[in-house]
């Protein structure tokens, strides 16, 4: 392999220290050194001379659902092109080897076994670096489906068992996502019991809360408990403040937690710079349809006329996210593809109904497509990136440069959080927080930093050029400003040449 020399690069070492113009080698897949510029020998070396542009460590998305989407997508594409080099999937209680796998002939052998699943991960190839935590939603189908109930002793036994196994062979933590099925069906205590598995670790617990709206403060002192129940070492997922009714909580939410910080709790919360959150669209369904899981509730919707005109009418009475800012994003229904990027308003109209039928409609094809919702405000976004403990996630997933019916945070989220965070704190501290912070909080050991030793998971970038024009109706757009990305030593991308196939990212099995 050749070795790297770049010379003249702005280092931003991830630190957070002041940067400065340096010479950085590489050699295989680290950081030989590092020097004042022109204070390195070539000795051979291949020389990119970066000519004053930044030189960062790779990105860290702390929040995804790449379970699947790291290994298949084989570019990396929405990710790579950003800068993002290690990317944690698993996030939300979703575990795709633990739930989802068995729908996959070829992949059956991978369901519930972790190490299966990393084996596989790894002989990918995947173009960028991956780590996955093991998800509290999927551990509960997987042992007693969607039951509405407290577990037996039997089957809380049965979910350590397959949390035990994933944390021994590497899984980078333990997520929940209470909010949704099944994990909302679940009592504090049950998660406490799962996450004292994280003591005599240093994971952490990395929870999507209960509650976003009514019960946000709430939500936040039960993730604190849970987390105390286990090693105190909290990850909050995309902080937020979701419906304009709880807008004003912002305060108490950043006091409850400076207040669990200062009383030795370490957390850290990630939070995607947009004010639409995406997920699907059935949660605009109120109890008892709720309540249903997803394939038995839009089977019957497919079937019966009668339920059609049930929901719609609960939906009409009451509706929990406005359906002017609810946007219909992706769907695996092709004559769905028309409406991307439009409101539930908007479909209604195009399709002579009512915003609340369109809904109906959309979730009786037999699946519940994914919809971003418009319930977040602006302001509250930019005091949330302002604070230093806020890192970078996008709670989205690998996706191809092709895959136009997507959120567009799976191909801004380092831009557009590089940008607004910077409104606030200058650019070392704020590339700290999309790299050795969030490294060091999931235990990426040797990354996150350059420095000599660490591995050359690196990005050489204009920071004033970085930005994103992805928007909702086109969200596969290229991030600008990067010229070029490396992983462990080797190009993964560049803005002249594109996706590079070197696809010399790693399975990250964490101690
Ligand atoms: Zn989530």
């Amino acid at each position: 392999m050749k070795n790297l020399l770049f010379t003249n690069v702005k280092l931003y070492d991830g630190t957070g220290r002041t940067p400065f113009l340096a010479d950085v080698a590489v050699k295989d897949d680290k950081i030989a050194a590092v020097g004042n510029n022109g204070d390195l020998p070539e000795t051979g070396a291949t020389v990119i001379n970066g000519h004053g542009l930044a030189l960062t460590p790779g990105f860290v998305d702390v929040h995804t659902h790449s379970d699947s989407s790291a290994a298949t997508v084989s570019g990396g594409d929405s990710t790579i092109s950003q800068g993002v080099t290690t990317d944690i999937s698993g996030n939300c209680g979703f575990s795709w080897y633990l739930d989802g796998v068995q729908k996959n002939e070829a992949l059956k052998k991978l369901h519930g076994n972790f190490a299966a699943y990393a084996d596989w991960v790894e002989k990918s190839s995947p173009a960028l670096n991956v780590a996955h935590l093991c998800g509290h939603n999927s551990l509960r189908v997987k042992v007693m489906g969607y039951e509405n109930r407290h577990a037996t002793r039997e089957e809380l036994r049965q979910m350590k068992e397959l949390l035990a196994d994933a944390l021994a062979q590497g899984a980078a933590g333990f997520s929940a996502g209470l909010f949704y099925l099944p994990g909302n069906f679940a009592p504090t205590e049950e998660l406490k019991e799962l996450a004292a598995l994280l003591k005599g670790t240093s994971k952490p617990y990395a929870t999507h809360i209960r509650c976003e709206t009514e019960k946000l403060c709430e939500s936040l002192t039960e993730a604190i408990d849970i987390a105390k129940a286990g090693n105190s070492n909290l990850e909050l997922s995309h902080l937020k403040t979701s419906g304009s009714s709880n807008w004003h909580k912002l305060d108490s939410v950043f006091e409850i937690i400076e207040n669990a910080q200062r009383s030795g709790v370490n957390i850290l919360a990630d939070r995607y710079p947009y004010i639409h959150s995406a997920t699907t669209l059935r949660v605009l369904l109120s109890a008892p349809y709720s309540e249903i899981d997803t394939t038995t509730l839009c089977s019957k919707l497919k079937e019966s006329a009668e339920f059609q005109k049930e929901v719609t009418e609960s939906l009409k009475k009451y509706v929990p996210r406005p359906l002017e800012r609810t946007l219909l994003m992706n769907s695996p229904i092709p004559e769905h593809r028309q409406y991307y990027g439009m409101s539930m308003v908007e479909i209604g109209q195009a399709a002579g109904c009512s915003p609340e039928e369109a809904v109906v409609k959309l979730l009786s094809s037999g699946v519940s497509p994914n919809a971003a919702f418009g319930t977040m405000c602006e302001e509250n976004l930019k005091r949330i990136l302002a604070k230093p403990y806020v890192i970078s996630g996008s709670d989205g997933n690998v996706r191809s440069f092709d895959d136009n019916g997507t959120h567009p945070r799976a191909f801004g989220t380092m831009p557009k959080f590089f940008r607004l965070a910077a409104q606030s704190s200058n650019y070392e501290s704020v590339i700290r927080r999309m790299t050795a912070m969030p490294a060091a909080k999931f235990n990426l050991t040797g990354r996150g930093i350059i420095a000599p030793g660490y591995f050359a998971d690196l990005v050489l970038l204009d920071l004033e050029k970085f930005d994103s024009p992805a928007d909702y109706a086109v969200p596969n757009l290229k991030a600008s400003g990067v010229d070029s990305v490396y992983v462990n030593g080797k190009l993964a991308y560049s803005a002249d040449c594109g996706l590079q196939t070197a696809r010399s990212g790693r399975m990250l099995r964490i101690k």
